[in-house]
């Protein structure tokens, strides 16, 4: 139970960095891009280098912003104890993983079940078109 607790607030913690830094380089390109505009009045000749530009940025900002959205939901699960467990086997996914993979919903075993599972079924598709070099009655 201890453990659970010391647990959560770790993973509170790391997913508030995360949240901090994601914030602040959101807040600082919305500022950044106040003072563009600014600048950009009058300069119509690198105008479309400036929109490739910014739509590269805005991109990445919508990026960034849907993690900021994704990490608040990863905080309200962990306030519900959902934050953590796997999805298929209910296990704790370990703190390790969920700092690579903050939104991991998978231990790691069971990811790489569901990936075998995957490449199996390619498998069976590939059996079942008619050409394999590999036919089922070899196994046989
Ligand atoms: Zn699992």
């Amino acid at each position: 139970m201890t453990d659970t607790i010391i647990r959560n607030e770790d993973l509170r913690y790391m997913l508030g960095e995360r949240r901090h830094e994601l914030q602040s380089a959101v807040q600082s390109r919305l500022s950044d891009a106040r003072t563009d505009q600014h600048k950009m009045i009058g300069d119509e000749l690198e105008h479309s280098d400036a929109d490739t530009q910014e739509g590269l940025e805005l991109s990445l900002l919508e990026m960034r912003a849907e993690t900021l959205t994704r990490i608040d939901e990863a905080l309200v699960r962990l306030d519900a104890g959902m934050y953590g467990s796997c999805y298929e086997c209910n296990s704790e996914i370990p703190q390790r993983r969920l700092q690579a993979l903050p939104f991991a919903v998978r231990c790691q075993a069971c990811e790489q079940r569901r990936e075998l599972a995957k490449g199996h079924a390619r498998l069976n598709a590939q059996h079942h078109s008619g050409f394999s070099l590999f036919p089922d009655v070899v196994r046989l």
